[in-house]
């Protein structure tokens, strides 16, 4: 096998030096202050964070390595990438408390193309490292987002929405829109990078 960011024969998906290139890139070395209510990375001490504020928050920017390692993930079905992606976010996702995970549906068409959805196997790889259920709600078709059950085991659990990149923020300010509006809930979203 071969690291996906210098072509070099690895065991794992990246190896050693090019892991500690996306490491770097991660929020939690970036920003040398943390939140004065949950302790989150942020960059400025003197404010709470984006996860207190907004109820948002990203492992970290969408750049370099990781960027690469996203467009991976989007474009093929590699168990160890998800399994090495779903790992970066467990330290961070410790911090939180969640009670159980959704992933943001994939876009009809990309569904399509792939033939699956990219972020319901990562919250699934998620889910068997931290020990907490994933319960994919959410569908998305022709543009809108919509419930595949009206049923879910949500009763004062703290529910993290999950999704690969953050850009406009559109489809999970529509994803967490209707979970609050059918289940009275208010989600958090977590994504792994954010442009
Ligand atoms: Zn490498
Ligand atoms: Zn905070």
């Amino acid at each position: 096998m071969y690291c996906a960011g210098c072509g070099r024969i690895s065991d794992e998906p990246l190896c050693p030096p090019c892991d500690e290139k996306v490491q770097a890139g991660s929020y939690a070395r970036l920003y040398d202050h943390r939140c004065p209510e949950c302790r989150l990375p942020c960059l400025d001490s003197t404010y709470r964070c984006s996860w207190c504020t907004e109820g948002r928050i990203s492992w970290g920017g969408y750049e370099g390595l990781l960027a690469r390692l996203l467009a991976l993930h989007k474009s093929r079905k590699d168990h160890r990438l998800v399994h090495y992606l779903a790992k970066l976010l467990v330290p961070m996702m410790s911090m939180m408390d969640p009670g159980l995970l959704v992933p943001i549906p994939a876009s009809q068409g990309g569904f399509r193309q792939r033939g699956y959805d990219q972020m319901l196997l990562f919250s699934m790889e998620l889910s068997r490292q931290i020990g907490v259920p994933t319960c994919p709600v959410l569908i998305q078709k022709k543009g809108t987002v919509g419930l595949i059950k009206r049923s879910m085991k949500i009763k004062n659990k703290r529910i993290i929405l999950l999704d690969d990149i953050y850009t406009t923020g559109k489809t999970s300010s529509d994803c967490r829109k209707i979970l609050r509006e059918t289940f009275g809930i208010n989600p958090f979203v977590v994504t792994i990078a954010e442009s």
